[in-house]
Order: C-alpha cells, then sequence, then structure tokens
C-alpha cells in the first residue's frame, strides 16, 4: 500500500495520534492531536507531510488539546487543514476548560474552530479515502474512520482491545454504544485491523470473540 501510517500515544493521557500519508503526493490526515503538538509537528515536518484534514474521532479534551498548535503550524507552512468535528461534540468541544478539572488538569480554552463532519463523509488524501462512520455512545458526535481499501478503522474510545468507551461522562449512553460497536463496527470486514483511541492495536475478530463487553 502506498499509505504511510504512523500511530503513537501523546501525553497527558495516551490517547492515539495517527498520521495517515499518501507516500505519493505527501497528503496527510491527522487523526487525533491529542496533546504534544510540537512532536507531532515534527514528525509532520520530517515525513514532508502536507496536511489536508485534521480530525478527531471526539472531543474529549485528551483527543484535541494538541489541535491549536498542528493546525497553526500547518497555515505556517501555507498548508490548509480542514480541521472537522461531528456536530454531536461541539457542546463538549466548547467546555474544554470544564473538562479539563474534571481530571485536575490545568484550564485550556477551546482554540480552533472546528466544522462538522457527518456520517458516511468521505475525506480524500491522495487517492485514498476514509470513511467516517458515526458511533455515538461514548459521546454523542463520536466517531470511528474506515480505511476500508486497507481494513483499517480508527475506533476512537468507542472500541478497545478487550474493552469499550466508558459511558458515564457527559452526554455518554450505553446502549447507544452497543448498538454502535455491534452495527456500525463488528459488521466490518472480520479481518479489519483496529486502532483504538488509546492502548493496543486488534482485530475485528479478535474482538468478536474475546471481548467480554460484547
Ligand atoms: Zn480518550
Ligand atoms: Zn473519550
Amino acid at each position: 500500500m502506498n499509505i504511510e501510517i504512523t500511530s503513537f500515544p501523546v501525553a497527558p493521557l495516551g490517547c492515539t495520534c495517527s498520521i495517515l500519508k499518501d507516500k505519493i503526493t505527501g497528503e496527510t490526515i491527522v487523526v487525533d492531536p491529542g496533546g504534544e503538538g510540537p512532536k507531532i509537528i515534527a514528525l509532520l515536518e520530517e515525513k514532508g507531510c502536507r496536511v489536508r484534514y485534521i480530525i478527531h474521532t471526539h472531543a474529549h479534551f485528551d483527543h484535541v488539546l494538541g489541535t491549536h498548535d498542528v493546525a497553526n503550524h500547518c497555515r505556517s507552512r501555507n498548508q490548509t487543514p480542514d480541521v472537522r468535528l461531528h456536530p454531536g461534540d461541539q457542546f463538549l468541544y466548547k467546555m474544554l476548560a470544564k473538562q479539563c478539572g474534571w481530571f485536575g488538569l490545568p484550564p485550556a480554552q477551546p482554540i480552533e474552530v472546528m466544522a462538522d463532519m457527518s456520517d458516511n463523509e468521505e475525506f480524500s488524501f491522495g487517492g485514498h479515502k476514509l470513511t467516517v462512520l458515526h458511533t455515538p455512545g461514548h459521546t454523542p458526535g463520536s466517531c470511528s474512520f474506515h480505511l476500508a481499501n486497507e481494513g483499517i478503522l480508527f475506533s476512537g474510545d468507542t472500541l478497545f482491545a478487550g474493552g469499550i468507551g466508558r459511558t458515564d461522562l457527559p452526554g455518554g449512553d450505553y446502549s447507544q454504544i452497543m448498538t454502535s460497536i455491534k452495527e456500525r463496527l463488528l459488521t466490518l470486514d472480520e479481518g479489519t485491523t483496529v486502532i483504538p483511541g488509546h492502548g493496543d492495536f486488534t482485530r475485528i475478530f479478535e474482538e468478536k470473540q474475546l471481548n467480554p463487553f460484547l
């Protein structure tokens, strides 16, 4: 495949940030720049990325804290990244400072306006397409991103290796997350590699067989 995918955890909570780069054109999508902006920027520079989209699986603070730095860096390099969030999570983004307080962190203000994205929307980079799957439950606007041709799913905090996202924070809904996982994720090809918002990678068939929450 001529996509280079780099996924790595970023502080403060080990959110998985992913950089998806088309090797031919350099066009890139950044998923969940959750913190450590300078580290993400250094990687984008090193790889010669041209960022077309910065997209978010949801608006918990640990998935958005690096957005401002990364977006501004791209603009300083004459790139015009399209910054996106599902509208169901705009309320969480507006209360970013309060969210930091829940975890005892110093307040952070929303620092970047995010445009909406919708279920089944496709983001193109190089010759590739990443498809939005709206998978509410962890938060109302939680989304997963499917790179169908490569058999890769970015599942955010909806599905983890051996776990599912918590639903006890504002806007969380247990029956919704179960429906999202069963109807939108477990129906994907069983060999699909799952890159969750935290922790180890997994595969759809492993979660079907082994995940004690499903
Ligand atoms: Zn998270
Ligand atoms: Zn979360």
